[in-house]
């Protein structure tokens, strides 16, 4: 047993986090490393304290990797970590110790941690990201249905119960955090209980992407090619990331064919409608378009409350309901950034040991709150520049209003938003009433082809254009 006076690695860990700090924000910094502290330590590992288990989680998860590279360049040699969860005083709590990168003590019960698996010795081989590894959360179980996903849910589940029957190919498209690769996974959870004798690959497009052209380089075409022809469901996740990359596509085209052609399933998202993606081949397009096409939009108040409700039940988190009625208010735009409010203020409640109070959440979240705000602000400024001009108001550009004193004037105000801003069609016909994404393209192509007829218009819509833009810079 090592004599742990003898080694204090305590100047290591103040340079280490000193340079952690060097990249990372200063939020960052000071929520997630100002509550550490050296302990002991012994020739293989070194003791730090954290305030809470949720600390020790967060900080494997999100900066075990780091914490250990960064502590093995400074000392010029690998050391284990374990993180102690240390409230009141300051004793060692022995069974809660979670190990990265070094030998477990004998004394000290390790934890199995997600950062130790990421962190072993020898170091492996990094896997490639978002291949075939499906997050244990992300199932049926834990998805919450609303207005906004219900039809998504439904097919995702159908298509778990029947692959390759009724909705093959299948494709759901939405903005970020809306909950695709959520429900993608499910159905690879789904199908893996039922029928474990079935070949369930899950894949981000990124990762397939690498892997192809790792095995291309390698000349190993016929072992990749044999991997995603010979399975019997095919997820692959984020296929906006294909755009411009035509080996890859025309390599998944070929892909497609042969598992459509054997009734296997087969099931994409994408960040967007396919008929805005850009730099993709006419044919690959049309087999994403083959079949069912769904999307999925922001959830409305009630369904992120139902939403917080859920992850904070099943992270056994308790907050009060004016406090996720905050959050839920005030962040809109999609679940994940609910989701790290949610976590923030938990993480908050656990270093000041309190609970969290409305104003006490009105503070730790008023970033959050206002890049949300700040994200509606040039929908806002856009619908009412424009309805001003018109002389209708903004709540007339969201109503069911199909007078033509309201339809040009809203048709314009989604022309200039797609002009202006990154919005998605899903995301703006969301701003005008909960509109459908198709609504939206039809009123760009309206006052496209309109504009060519009507001389008038083009000069109306800079002048719009350029009073918006003067807004925002003043
Ligand atoms: P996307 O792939 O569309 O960007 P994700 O599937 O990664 O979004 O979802 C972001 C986060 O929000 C995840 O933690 C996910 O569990 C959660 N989430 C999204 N929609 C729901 C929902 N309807 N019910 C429960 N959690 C959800
Ligand atoms: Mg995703």
């Amino acid at each position: 047993m090592q004599k742990e006076e003898n080694w204090d690695w305590s100047s290591f860990w103040t340079e280490t986090v000193n340079q952690l700090k060097n990249n990372l924000t200063e939020q960052e910094s000071v929520m997630w490393f100002s509550n550490l502290a050296y302990l002991s330590g012994t020739e293989d590992i070194m003791r730090i304290s954290v305030p809470s288990s949720f600390y020790k989680d967060q900080i494997s998860q999100r900066y075990g990797t780091l914490i250990s590279e960064t502590l093995e360049n400074i000392c010029g040699r690998k050391l284990g970590i374990e993180f102690h969860v240390i409230a009141a005083s300051l004793e060692i709590d022995k069974s809660d110790g979670d190990s990265l990168n070094g030998k477990p003590q004998k004394d000290i019960p390790v934890q199995k941690a997600a950062a130790r698996t990421t962190q072993t010795k020898p170091r492996p081989k990094p896997a490639i990201p978002g291949n075939n590894v499906l997050n244990p959360d992300y199932t049926f179980d834990s998805f919450v249905i609303g207005d906004n996903n219900s039809f998504a849910a439904n097919a995702a589940y159908a298509i778990s119960k029947n692959p390759g029957t009724a909705y093959n190919p299948c494709l759901f498209y939405g903005g970020v955090g809306l909950g695709k690769t959520h429900l993608i996974q499910s159905i690879g959870h789904s199908v893996r209980n039922d029928s474990p004798e079935l070949k369930i690959v899950y894949v981000t497009a990124e990762a397939f992407t690498n892997e192809f052209l790792d095995m291309l380089g390698k000349k190993k075409m016929h072992q990749f090619k044999n991997k995603y022809r010979g399975v019997d469901i095919l997820l692959i996740d984020d296929i906006h990331f294909l755009q411009n990359k035509e080996g890859t596509q025309e390599e998944l085209f070929h892909t497609f064919n042969a598992l459509y052609e054997s009734k296997k399933q087969i099931v994409f998202t994408c960040d967007r409608p396919v008929s805005e993606l850009k730099n993709l081949t006419d044919r690959l397009r049309s087999r994403f378009e083959r079949g069912l096409n769904v999307d999925l939009k922001p959830p409305d108040l009630e369904t992120r409350q139902a939403i917080l409700m859920k992850k904070m039940e099943s992270r056994n988190i308790s907050i009060s309901p004016e406090v996720i009625e905050l959050i839920c208010q005030n962040i809109t735009s999609n679940v994940r950034d609910l989701e790290s409010a949610l976590l923030k203020l938990v993480a908050y409640s656990e270093l000041v040991h309190k609970d969290i109070s409305l104003a006490i959440a009105n503070e730790q979240l008023k970033d959050h709150f206002t890049d949300n705000f700040q994200v509606n602000i040039s929908v806002d400024l856009i619908q009412k520049i424009v309805s001003d001009y018109f002389n209708v108001s903004t709540a007339d550009l969201k109503s069911k209003k199909r007078t033509k004193a309201v339809t040009l004037p809203r048709q314009i105000a989604m022309f200039i938003l797609r002009e202006l801003t990154e919005y998605s069609t899903t995301e703006i016909g969301y701003e005008f009433g909960g509109r459908d994404h198709t609504t939206v393209m039809h009123a760009c192509q309206r006052i496209e082809s309109r504009m060519k007829t009507d001389s008038t218009l083009e000069p109306t819509i800079n002048n719009l254009i350029r009073t918006v833009k003067d807004d925002i810079k003043s």
